[in-house]
């Protein structure tokens, strides 16, 4: 097709949108008797979209798009110019893989008899087969994910395999109602994963154990998502069985109104969690503080390069120190020139610290624009390269992500689609420049505004 079809065809679509866009703003002035199919047909039409997506998602990757804006990844091109999240971003990547990549199936064993040769040859004739078929299938953005998700913990080698399993759910999705598909596509992976040996599919779940946090909600909580296999879900269910809860009697955890069942469980999560810490690091004033000891001389003369003493045996450098939180008052002892210790928060020194802290502090996440990467993800890198003779102090330092560190063009190119890291001259902040003549934007992404770094900058300002 060429670039003047599809331009003809988005005309199309955009004036008829924008025309029946207009006629809506009056709902009243509908007939709705006669003029509802219309709508129930423009909804099976536009659930043509997300397969449109997915195509167009994996012909940007196939283009390098990410270049466009200065990046080597096709989702910040996503993210960007389409205006998406970055997780719709990697979706529709990840459909545009699954229809259009090459089916891969792990090859037979090298010792497989000839039957089980041919049976791995036939499957892959059948998955290839059904790519081809579901390519041409339609569904809703709302049918897909739920698809998605049920195929996620289909195993590699299951019969049918994916893209078999993919092209009859496309099909099962046109006459049956998202619930239904939902159960449907769940019993289809069990079954097909059937195939697989046993013991295997247990240690999937091991595999794939895993724990995570949200950030924190509107109201400030979190979400704490787990994946267990049964075994530990066994033992989790049993330390926290309500039935045990009058443990806490007693404890500060007690509260005289009555709890819910889950309630419960999260109180005695906590109890647990909470001895936990108390047994193992004994003589600390808070649950999980790290004490850092450091000298007024160390802290003067803090280079990246020093490493410091904690409680936990560990040696932190000044950037980790970052890393273990926000800087409070019983998170460091400085020693004085006799060696005695100096309370964080008293006088001069106090605010020595905190402005030492705050030159560190100063970008708690990746200092590239928009970026929300932390800290104990970014790598230290050199404004001006070393090989340039640029210093390994703090003026030169910055903080990058593994994505925008190797995105940096730090020869300056000109040619180059990438643009380096640099300090703005008028702010003295480290952000992202263009081009030689463009200027430096700095990351003013809400996770860099709720950093420590942030807070401690509008407390003392440069
Ligand atoms: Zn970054």
């Amino acid at each position: 097709m060429n670039d003047t079809r599809i331009s003809l065809l988005v005309d199309q679509i955009d004036t008829a949108l924008r025309e029946l866009a207009d006629v809506m703003t009056d709902p009243t002035s509908l007939h709705f008797e006669t003029d509802h199919p219309q709508f129930e047909r423009l909804e099976r039409s536009l659930e043509q979209k997300s397969g449109i997506d997915a195509a167009f998602a994996w012909a940007a990757d196939m283009h390098h798009a990410g270049g466009k804006v200065g990046s080597s990844r096709s989702t910040d091109y996503l993210v960007q110019r389409l205006g998406l999240s970055r997780s719709e971003a990697l979706t529709r990547l990840q459909r545009g893989r699954a229809l259009f990549d090459p089916p891969s199936g792990s090859p037979p064993p090298p010792a497989a008899d000839e039957t089980e040769q041919r049976a791995a040859a036939a499957r892959a004739r059948r998955e290839k087969k059904a790519q081809a078929e579901a390519r041409r299938k339609q569904a809703s953005a709302e049918k897909r994910r739920i698809i998605d998700s049920a195929l996620e913990v289909l195993h590699e080698d299951a019969d049918p395999g994916y893209h078999e399993l993919l092209n009859k759910a496309l099909t099962y999705s046109e006459f049956h109602a998202v619930d239904h598909l939902r159960d449907w596509i769940r019993e289809q992976v069990r079954l097909a994963n059937l195939a697989v040996d046993r013991l295997i599919r247990h240690n999937i779940a091991f595999d794939k154990r895993r724990i995570s946090f949200s950030n924190p909600d509107a109201n400030g909580g979190i979400h704490v998502h787990m994946y267990l296999p049964s075994d530990a879900a066994a033992v989790l269910s049993e330390a926290i069985n309500p039935a045990r809860s009058q443990l806490l009697e007693g404890s500060d955890l007690q509260v005289d109104d009555p709890l819910t069942w889950n309630q419960r469980m999260v109180n005695l999560l906590v109890a647990m969690c909470r001895d936990f810490l108390n047994t193992k690091t004994p003589n600390l004033k808070g649950v999980g503080s790290i004490v850092v000891s450091m000298t007024m001389a160390e802290l003067e003369n803090m280079s990246p390069g020093d490493v410091f003493p904690t409680n936990t045996g560990h040696l932190v450098d000044p950037f980790a120190l970052i890393r273990l939180g926000e800087a409070t008052s019983d998170f460091f002892v400085v020693h004085g020139s006799g060696g005695e210790p100096l309370h964080a928060d008293t006088g001069k020194r106090t605010t020595s610290l905190r402005q030492r802290i705050a030159l560190f502090a100063s970008e708690l996440v990746c200092s590239a624009e928009g970026c929300e990467r932390p800290m104990n993800q970014c790598q230290v890198h050199h404004i001006l390269p070393h090989a340039q003779s640029g210093p390994t102090d703090i003026a030169n330092l910055t903080q990058l992500c593994w994505g925008h560190h190797r995105d940096n063009n730090d020869l300056r190119n000109p040619l180059s689609p990438f643009g380096w890291a640099d300090r703005d001259p008028h702010s003295g902040r480290v952000g992202t420049r263009r081009d030689a003549s463009s200027p430096v934007h700095v990351n003013d992404s809400p996770a860099a505004a709720r950093s420590g770094g942030a807070k401690i900058r509008a407390r003392y300002p440069a």
